[in-house]
C-alpha cells in the first residue's frame, strides 16, 4: 500500500472539551491548549515552564476546539467513513484520551447522519455491543452481563475474525439502535457502581453491520456489508501510579498493553507497513483486524481537556495522537 493511500485510510484528529466549572474556579490561569482550527493545529503551553519558553505545535487532519459541535465533528471527519461503510467497507472510530476529556460524550453523537439514504437502496442494519475488560470480551446486550462467561474470539475465511455467541439486534430506524446502545451503557453503569474505576478501564465497542441491497445492471439484487465499529477505548491515562500492587498492577499492565498495541498497529497502517501489522498483540486488535488496514477508514478522535493540572497527561495523548498519523 502506498503511503498517500494508507494515509488517507487513518485520520487523527483532535478535540478540546471546554473548561468545566471546577477547574474554572482554580484560577485565572485559563486554558494550556489552544487551536488553529485553518492550520489543524494543537499548541499546548507547559504551565510550568518559563514564558520565553517555545510552546508544542501538533498537527493533525482536523482539530475541534471547546466550541465545536457533534455536528462539525461529524460533516468534516466522519462523514466520509460513513458514507463507505454504506457501500460495503469497514469503517472504526475510536475515542483516545484521558478519562473526563470527552471520549464518550464525543462518541455517542458524532457519528450519525440525519439525512435520508438513497431510495432503491434497502439496509438491513445489525447492532452489538461488547466491551473488553482485562482482555476479556463480555456481551454488553447479554442480560446476565454481569456473570456471564467471557466470549471467545473466532476466525472463519468467510466472516473473518468475530466474537462467538454475540447478541445482535436489527435494528429499523436510529431511535431502534440508540435503544440498543442505552441497554448496554445500563450494563456497563451497573458493573461500574460494582467496581472503581471500571469504565474507565474498560474498552466499549458498538458494531453495526449494515447490509445493502440494491438492484444491479442485470436486475439482480446485489447484497454488500460494511461494518461500522464505535470504540470508545479504555482511559489513556498512566494506569500504573506509584504504589500499585498485586491484581491493580496486572490490570494496569493489560489496559496500557491494548492501548500501546492499538498505537502500533495504527502507526504501522498510517506509515504503509502494512505487511507487518502487529493485529494479535490484544483482543482489539484482532477483533478489529479486518476493519483497520486494506479498504477500512479509520478515524481516531483524541480528546483534551485544557485545564493546566493535567499537561502531562494531555502532552502524552498528544503523542499518541501524532503517532497514530
Ligand atoms: P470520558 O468518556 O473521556 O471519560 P466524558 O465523555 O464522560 O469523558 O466527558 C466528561 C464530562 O465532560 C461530561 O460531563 C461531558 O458531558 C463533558 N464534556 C465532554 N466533552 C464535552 C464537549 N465537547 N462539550 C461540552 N461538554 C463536554
Ligand atoms: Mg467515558
Amino acid at each position: 500500500m502506498s503511503k498517500t493511500k494508507s494515509s488517507e485510510s487513518v485520520k487523527v484528529v483532535v478535540r478540546c472539551r471546554p473548561l468545566n466549572r471546577k477547574e474554572e474556579s482554580h484560577g485565572p490561569a485559563g486554558g494550556i491548549v489552544q487551536m488553529d482550527l485553518g492550520l489543524g493545529q494543537v499548541i499546548l503551553r507547559n504551565p510550568r515552564a518559563p514564558v520565553s519558553e517555545p510552546q508544542k505545535t501538533f498537527t493533525f487532519d482536523g482539530v475541534y476546539d471547546a466550541s465545536s459541535k457533534q455536528r462539525d465533528l461529524y460533516d468534516e471527519s466522519v462523514r466520509p467513513l460513513i458514507d463507505s461503510v454504506l457501500e460495503g467497507f469497514n469503517g472504526t472510530i475510536f475515542a483516545y484520551g484521558q478519562t473526563g476529556t470527552g471520549k464518550t460524550y464525543t462518541m455517542q453523537g458524532a457519528w450519525m447522519d440525519p439525512e435520508k439514504r438513497g431510495s432503491d437502496r434497502q439496509y438491513l442494519v445489525r447492532a452489538s455491543y461488547l466491551e473488553i475488560y482485562l482482555e476479556e470480551v463480555r456481551d454488553l446486550l447479554d442480560p446476565n452481563h454481569d456473570t456471564a462467561r467471557a466470549l471467545e474470539l473466532r476466525e472463519s475465511p468467510e466472516t473473518g475474525v468475530y466474537v462467538k455467541d454475540l447478541t445482535s439486534c436489527v435494528c429499523k430506524s436510529i431511535k431502534e439502535i440508540e435503544e440498543v446502545m442505552n441497554v448496554g451503557n445500563q450494563a456497563r453503569a451497573v458493573a461500574a457502581t460494582d467496581m472503581n474505576e471500571y469504565s474507565s478501564r474498560s474498552h466499549a465497542l458498538f458494531l453495526i453491520t449494515v447490509e445493502c441491497s440494491q438492484p444491479g445492471p442485470d436486475g439482480r439484487k446485489h447484497i454488500r456489508v460494511g461494518r461500522l465499529n464505535l470504540v470508545d477505548l479504555a482511559g489513556s491515562e498512566r494506569q500504573a501510579k506509584t504504589g500499585v500492587q498485586g491484581e491493580r498492577l496486572k490490570e494496569a499492565a493489560k489496559i496500557n498493553l491494548s492501548l500501546s498495541a492499538l498505537g502500533n498497529v495504527i502507526s504501522a497502517l498510517a506509515d504503509g507497513r502494512s505487511g507487518h501489522v502487529p493485529y494479535r498483540d490484544s483482543k482489539l486488535t484482532r477483533l478489529l483486524q479486518d476493519s483497520l488496514g486494506g479498504n477500512a477508514k479509520t478515524v481516531m478522535v483524541a480528546t483534551l481537556g485544557p485545564a493546566p493540572q493535567h499537561y502531562d497527561e494531555t502532552l502524552t495523548t498528544l503523542r499518541y495522537a501524532n503517532r497514530a498519523k
